[in-house]
């Protein structure tokens, strides 16, 4: 039994014919770039998330950059985002000579802590950045009556939470990424909808954004050789495109597979009190990109630190990953002063304490049993 944080080999296998048919197509037709594939993708997508508009381009990185661009932001805005994410959000906000202004997360949902945007509103701020973590959606109730109130742009990091659906407390359902100015997403190959490489795409229900979307993606082009803005060269290979047309096909019942495997974890570690099971948010889907919990709960401390933890684990064939395991406002590149550990507590806390298991779509009940129970008899031996 050989235990991975993920398994694509496994996943393409079951579907390599079409995938195979679908590569070689592109190959015959050698339309690398733009071809037909990358349209027929954008608009499978667009129905799937029931949004206007799906932008392709190079990955999830430049699609939130892409994002930033066409908002008309001027150096010094100030951009609100999670402390606890991934660094490319923060990453591009500082590229391009805004503000980063970080707020912290909750404890279990390990999401952006809506409660704490307002205070960080100033009279520079224009937009706010919920970062789906993991797998489901911020309080977007929140997020949009606060971005309404003071006339903010919202830009969804939908990189981890692709297909999930966040349900409004007026009962309206709407996909994540398709609820703010722009969602943003990442095709990386361990995303849930993954490529077999580097890809991203903006969403919007907006047309005139999409149109300048599409131009900024492309060298900010209007047509061919007339540069109307400046741009980027962002776009997803067609290759790309002919596999996440297959995969697309299959995102539903990789969705359904990540949850298996998610509430089979949360019954069989369900009552250590010294561990502490990631909160779905009663609002959301989760789509379980990441199954993360935390060690050392309030009810009891653990005998061995987590890097001892993850060596035993790995001892018994058991993978780990830490996400994230150092706060922003810790790295060299985004150090700022002006901010203390205590000023986002719940930040640098779950940066000593989370642990990220293995979840994919290929897992069988004999793997989760076996993670579950190694993971129990190390942390009571
Ligand atoms: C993966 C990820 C990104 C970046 O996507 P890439 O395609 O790797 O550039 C951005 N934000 C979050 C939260 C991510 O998980």
């Amino acid at each position: 039994m050989k235990i991975q944080m993920v398994d694509l080999k496994g996943q393409y296998e079951k579907i390599k014919a079409e995938v195979d048919n679908g590569i070689q197509e592109v190959i015959n037709n050698a339309a690398f770039i733009k071809g037909a594939q990358v349209k027929q993708f954008e608009e499978a997508l667009a129905i799937y998330l029931n949004v206007k508009n799906v932008i392709s381009c190079a990955n999830g990185t430049d699609a939130l950059q892409i994002a930033m661009m066409v908002l008309n932001l001027k150096p010094g805005d100030e951009i609100i985002l999670p402390a606890f994410t991934y660094a490319a959000t923060a990453e591009v906000i500082c590229l391009l000579g805004l503000k980063p202004v970080l707020i912290d997360v909750e404890r279990d949902t390990y999401n952006m802590d809506t409660s704490l945007i307002e205070e960080k509103i100033t009279g520079r701020t224009k937009a706010i950045v919920p970062v789906h973590l993991f797998g489901q959606c911020v309080n977007m109730d929140e997020v949009t009556a606060i971005a309404a109130k003071h006339k903010l742009y919202i830009i969804e990091d939908t990189a981890q939470a692709l297909g999930s659906t966040y349900t409004f407390k007026n009962n309206t359902k709407k996909r994540a990424g398709c609820i703010g100015t722009i969602g943003t997403t990442s095709f990386f190959p361990s995303k849930n909808l993954g490529c077999f490489g580097d890809g991203g795409a903006l969403l919007t229900n907006d047309d005139e954004l999409a149109k300048k979307i599409r131009m900024v993606a492309n060298h900010g082009q209007s047509s061919p050789y007339i540069h109307d803005y400046i741009g980027v060269n962002s776009r997803l290979d067609t290759i790309q495109a002919a596999v996440l047309l297959a995969k697309l096909k299959q995102l539903k019942s990789y969705e359904k597979a990540r949850n298996e495997v998610a509430d089979m974890y949360d019954r069989l570690l369900g009552n250590h009190p010294a561990l502490c099971l990631p909160k779905r948010n009663t609002q959301s889907t989760h789509v379980f990109n990441q199954y993360t919990l935390q060690i050392h709960s309030k009810n009891q401390e653990l005998k061995l630190n987590r890097d001892e933890l993850r060596k035993k684990l790995a001892e018994a064939g058991i993978p780990s990953m830490v996400y994230y395991p150092i706060p922003l406002f810790h790295q060299k590149a985004f150090l700022n002063p002006e901010i203390q550990d205590n000023d986002l507590p719940v930040t640098f806390h779950l940066c000593q304490a989370v642990i990220s298991l293995p979840i994919h779509t290929e897992m069988n009940a004999q793997m989760i049993t076996y993670i579950a129970t190694t993971l129990l008899k190390i942390i009571d031996a």
